[in-house]
């Protein structure tokens, strides 16, 4: 039995894989803050004796008193609104002080650490797809840059922790993915459209809905990562991982329209700033090296999705 330490495990990805380690046999401790996770995501497992909770925020060092074999570190927002403005700040702190301290505790409990960064590192991409020696095109000045450039400075600080400290490293980058236990307020793009569609309110497209995203069904993802902690310990990435298979948000919402029904109309908002207008990942890496490919295509993901939806909505009232 290994005794695997997650970051973020009460968000939308960090609580999925912890409850696929807990169902596998693992010990899991799970450090988040709440920022923007839920406790409730964490319902079947939180009284699992081989499952332990700590509230700590990882921009400050922590210590743990038991052997660790494998850290996830997850913990960072993830949305747009949710990282920028009051919180743009917090994000760059949690991104890289959080990547230091974790390698920290990785080196003092030889434990191997896996980071969760993620397709921004690519910024604008004037690639496409986006293959994992592309550096990237980001603004290092704008309103993603706490996320995009910490992000990136953590993976810097993951590499030389490698060299440097001979700490087993992970890297993988993560496109978008969605599922089950995404908070319906968080604000991206698949938990907004649905939700408006089950409330009966308008869709909102920022923009004109041509640019594109590459979406990834959840258990897939949890697939890749847990695979990626099991390569061999000279395969340290970064890899990317997400399905490559590609829509613009116009379709996508026609979609969930479709899928949905009722009474909803796109509506045409503001484009944010920097938000970029293509993007899918190539995973031959991934194909090569984890023997991973996602099967889950849009349609069936968002059935899936819709029904979790559904019931949250149902839950809370509204
Ligand atoms: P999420 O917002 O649902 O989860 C992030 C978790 O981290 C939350 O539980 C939050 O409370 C916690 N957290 C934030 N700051 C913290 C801090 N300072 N200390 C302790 N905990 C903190 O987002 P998610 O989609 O589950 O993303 C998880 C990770 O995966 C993030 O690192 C994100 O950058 C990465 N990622 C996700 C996607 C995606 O599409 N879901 C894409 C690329 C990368
Ligand atoms: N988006 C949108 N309407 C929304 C939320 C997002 O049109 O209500 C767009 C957003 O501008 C971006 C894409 O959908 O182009 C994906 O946004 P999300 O926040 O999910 O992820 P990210 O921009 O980080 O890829």
């Amino acid at each position: 039995m290994k005794t695997i330490l997650v970051t973020g495990g009460s968000g939308f990805l960090g609580s999925n894989l912890c409850i696929r380690l807990i169902n596998e046999g693992n010990k899991v401790i799970c450090i988040d803050n709440n920022y923007t996770g839920r406790i409730k995501n964490l319902d079947e497992i939180i009284n699992d004796p081989n499952f332990l909770f700590i509230k700590h925020d990882v921009i400050y060092p922590l210590s743990i008193e038991c052997p660790i074999d494998e850290i996830y570190h997850l913990a960072c927002p993830a949305s747009p609104p949710a990282y920028q403005g009051k919180a743009a700040i917090m994000t760059t702190k949690t991104c890289v002080y959080g990547a230091n301290n974790l390698l920290e505790l990785a080196k003092s409990k030889k434990a191997k650490i896996l980071l969760a960064s993620t397709s921004e590192i690519y910024g604008e991409p004037l690639t496409h797809p986006q293959v994992e020696c592309y550096r990237g095109n980001v603004n290092p000045i704008g309103i993603r840059a706490c996320y995009d450039e910490g992000k990136r400075c953590a993976e810097s600080l993951f590499f030389d922790y490698y060299r440097q400290k001979n700490v087993i490293i992970k890297v993988i980058r993560i496109f978008n993915t969605y599922g089950p236990k995404m908070d319906p307020n968080d604000g991206r793009v698949i938990s907004n459209f649905i939700c408006q569609a089950l409330r009966g309110e308008n869709i909102t497209i920022y923009g004109q809905g041509d640019q594109t995203r590459s979406f990834c069904y959840v258990d897939e993802l949890i697939d890749a990562m847990i695979k990626m902690m099991a390569s061999p310990d000279d395969f340290v990435g970064p890899v990317n991982i997400g399905n490559p298979s590609e829509f613009t948000i116009k379709e996508l919402a026609t979609k969930i329209i479709a899928k949905i029904g009722g009474i909803s109309k796109i509506i045409y908002c503001d484009l944010p700033q920097d938000d970029p207008s293509q993007r899918k990942p190539d995973i031959s890496l991934a194909k090569e090296k984890l023997l991973w490919e996602p099967q889950i295509d849009l349609d069936h993901g968002l059935e899936e999705t819709i029904k979790y939806f559904k019931s949250e909505l149902i839950i809370r009232g509204k």
